[in-house]
């Protein structure tokens, strides 16, 4: 086998609460994440030249050490002396930037695809520790699914995945940097009812129904960004008055998602119509529907 085709799924955050302040700048948060279909195209090819190549159909983003993936290819290629060389291509289709993972899923696709094209028999544990030096989400990329993700998101522990369900998204027209939502997070200023109820979700999650988990999402974080971009609510509000079991910003955001019932998939798919073409369509820059993936 000399090359190899992956999928790097974006994830959204159920329930995202921060506790903390660490000495050394990082927040101390307890979130549960969970993978959606919706996924960036990852290639990998091995080559007769040494050194790492890589493409990509969108022009705005590094295609050299800058991209986690090159990163990603490097640190495992150096670690095992691998003397051939490599070719990365990407299909983006996760929003940048967004909230949604994209870079660490494509990260995690080039740990599991090097461990497979160079035979490495490596587990899914071990990659995870060589993953978390480049970043604390691309362990909870490496296994998918649903997960509890506390420290600074890199310790992870299982859960049960997302009854069926229609997941829509969608990306506002604006970016949002995940350095400014932290700076004008203010934890004293946060009461006790504000923290979402991580435990009572995950207790959900083990027995409950779709409407019994999505009453217990929450962000902590949405309060910072809705004070500085209030189109984040009027999005929200959006998909709750359109029938939505939840809807929240995912991570640090922007992007915004809305659960709801299997059922409704042909309803959903009228709502993403009406988000394109409607009032609210100089708010989106992009909106999918998609589903919970595992
Ligand atoms: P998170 O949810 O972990 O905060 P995110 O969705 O906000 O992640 P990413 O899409 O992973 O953010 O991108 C964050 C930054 O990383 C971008 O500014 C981008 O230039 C850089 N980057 C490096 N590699 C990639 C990649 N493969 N895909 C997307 N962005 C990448």
């Amino acid at each position: 086998m000399d090359e190899i085709e992956l999928r790097a799924h974006g994830k959204i955050n159920l329930s995202l609460d921060v506790l903390g302040r660490r000495n050394d700048g990082y927040h101390e948060v307890k979130m549960i994440m969970h993978t959606v279909a919706l996924h960036d195209g990852i290639f990998i090819k091995k080559e007769r030249e040494r050194g790492i190549r890589m493409e990509c159909n969108l022009p705005s983003l590094p295609t050299n050490e800058e991209n986690l993936m090159v990163r990603a290819a490097k640190a495992i290629m150096d670690e095992f002396s691998i003397e051939e060389g490599l070719s990365l291509r990407l299909m983006k289709r996760l929003p940048v930037a967004a909230g949604m993972a994209g870079g660490s899923a494509d990260a995690a696709a080039v740990f599991h695809g090097i461990n497979q094209l160079f035979h490495l028999n490596l587990s899914t544990e071990e990659l995870e520790k060589r993953a978390v030096k480049l970043g604390a989400d691309i362990p909870f990329c490496l296994h998918k699914g649903c997960s509890l993700s506390e420290g600074i998101g890199e310790k992870l522990c299982k859960l049960p995945t997302l009854p069926p369900c229609t997941i829509l998204l969608v990306k506002p027209a604006f970016s949002l940097s995940t350095k400014l939502i932290y700076e004008n997070l203010h934890l004293k200023n946060i009461t006790d009812a504000e923290h979402p109820d991580v435990d009572r979700m995950i207790k959900e999650l083990e027995s409950g129904s779709l409407e019994d988990i999505c009453a217990l999402g929450g962000n902590l974080l949405e309060k910072v960004s809705i004070s500085l971009r209030p189109e984040i609510q009027v999005l929200k509000d959006f998909f709750i008055k359109e029938g939505a079991l939840l809807s929240l910003m995912s991570g640090s955001g922007p992007t915004v998602f809305g659960i709801f019932p299997e059922k409704e998939k042909e309803k959903a798919k009228m709502i993403l119509q009406s988000l394109r073409s409607g009032e609210h369509k100089d708010l989106i820059e992009n909106a999918w529907i998609t589903e919970a993936y595992a």
